[in-house]
């Protein structure tokens, strides 16, 4: 007998297991595999490692880009110029992408990078360092307004084009799943550079022998192949939500590291010798070579700060790399505008996205206009002072900051 109802009680959990898991699925409704024939640019890219639409390797153009995270600042702005004073093999200025987040940004600086022809790209707003409590699992409003908030700020205070703002890379690359690329989508974001992959690199070795070569960019139309290595990988399909896979670098000790900042070395060669950051670089670059799958230098100004050899090792590089005619330095936004119409490198300068921009354009933050606004507590953010300076107006009362662009609602202790 009570076997029986042990039984019977069995039965209806597993009934009620299979209608959770019936209903999930539903709900959720999986992206499939990607089917090549379903899926072609402009709008749809499958996750593949495949070089697009067939061109062959010796008429790809090698991308590399270079992107900076977190506050553009007086500290910071000299150095970017300075690495960014350089052309590509068309003649054109080298153009670097820029995730800015909020706090501490000077925005006429965001500007004057902008007009100089480099790339504007988000990263929230409040880049809080708990990851665990605030970025995982957060709702889409959340993420929403951590995005649709940095626009508006880099749109109201340093007058960047809303539609230049097209790219989105989350705080300690916690990639968000299905929450984050749906806020994503509907705050007219284009594509999203926070995903890193060890296994399609072009180095690194699965046990079975193979290398899986580098991933290029793809949209979320279907499943992706990528591994998830932080956060929360998306199963959802995003329809012309673009991905530009972080491909880890290996450091020197052989270790993968997503961004430059995070790669080490067993002896502190990498704080005393430019060769090494070279060498490292060099390393990472033609591992991609045979197969010219784009390069990406993602780092944050704070690792160059202290050890002037990493400023040289990475100048050092970028020389070196301009003696090959494939390379191009690009924005993420460039690459990603290739990547929906795929040139072989011979038609690379009759590109849209490829063009000069205007050498010297006339600026729409003149200085005569700045205006460096000073906060004091009580604030939303750890500092007790704070400024922000912006292009033009006159100051928001009060410390603009997420849910609070404009500055009009005060602050409690
Ligand atoms: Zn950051």
């Amino acid at each position: 007998m009570e076997t029986g109802t042990q039984s019977l009680s069995l039965l209806l959990v597993l009934l009620a297991m299979t209608v959770t898991v019936v209903l999930t699925t539903k709900l959720q409704e999986d992206a499939p595999p990607c089917q090549p024939a379903k899926c072609t640019v402009p709008d749809c890219h499958c996750s593949s490692t495949d070089s697009p639409t067939g061109i062959p390797v010796k008429d790809l153009p090698h991308f590399v880009v270079l992107s900076f995270d977190d506050a553009v600042t007086i500290t910071n702005f000299d150095f970017y110029l300075g690495i960014g004073d350089r052309k590509n093999p068309n003649g054109c200025k080298v153009q670097m992408s820029f995730f800015v987040s909020h706090e501490n940004t000077d925005y006429t600086l965001v500007n004057e990078l902008h007009r100089r022809g480099h790339e504007i790209a988000i990263h929230s707003v409040t880049h809080k360092s708990d990851v665990q409590n605030y970025w995982r699992n957060m709702s889409k409003e959340g993420w929403t307004a951590e995005v649709v908030d940095q626009i508006d700020m880099l749109n109201m205070y340093g007058k960047i084009p809303r539609e230049d703002m097209q790219g989105w890379r989350t705080p300690f690359l916690e990639v968000g799943g299905n929450t984050m690329y749906d806020a994503l989508q509907d705050a007219g974001i284009k594509y999203d550079c926070s995903w890193p992959t060890l296994h399609y690199t072009p180095w690194f070795v699965e046990s079975d022998g193979t290398i899986n070569g580098a991933l290029w960019p793809y949209t979320l139309d279907f499943f992706s192949i990528q591994e998830q290595t932080v956060g929360t990988k998306p199963t959802q399909s995003f329809p012309g939500m673009w991905v530009a896979p972080m491909t880890d670098l290996q450091d020197n000790r052989g270790i993968e590291c997503s961004m430059l900042d995070a790669c080490q070395s067993d002896e502190d060669e990498l704080e005393t010798s430019a060769d090494a950051v070279t060498q490292l670089l060099k390393r990472n670059f033609k591992a991609g070579l045979s197969k010219r799958s784009p390069f990406g230098i993602y780092v944050h100004h704070s690792w160059f700060v202290d050890y002037p050899v990493r400023t040289e090792g990475m100048k050092q590089f970028l020389d070196y790399m301009s003696a090959y005619p494939e390379v191009y330095i690009v924005s993420m936004r460039q690459l990603i505008a290739w990547m929906k119409d795929p040139v072989p490198l011979d038609q690379l300068k009759d590109h849209e996205a490829f063009q000069c921009p205007d050498k010297n354009p006339p600026t729409n933050c003149p200085s005569e206009n700045h205006k460096n606004c000073p906060y004091t507590a009580p604030l939303p953010i750890s500092q007790a002072e704070v400024y922000m300076k912006m292009c033009v107006g006159t100051c928001p009362t009060y410390y603009p900051y997420l849910n609070n662009v404009e500055g009009k609602d005060p602050y409690t202790k």
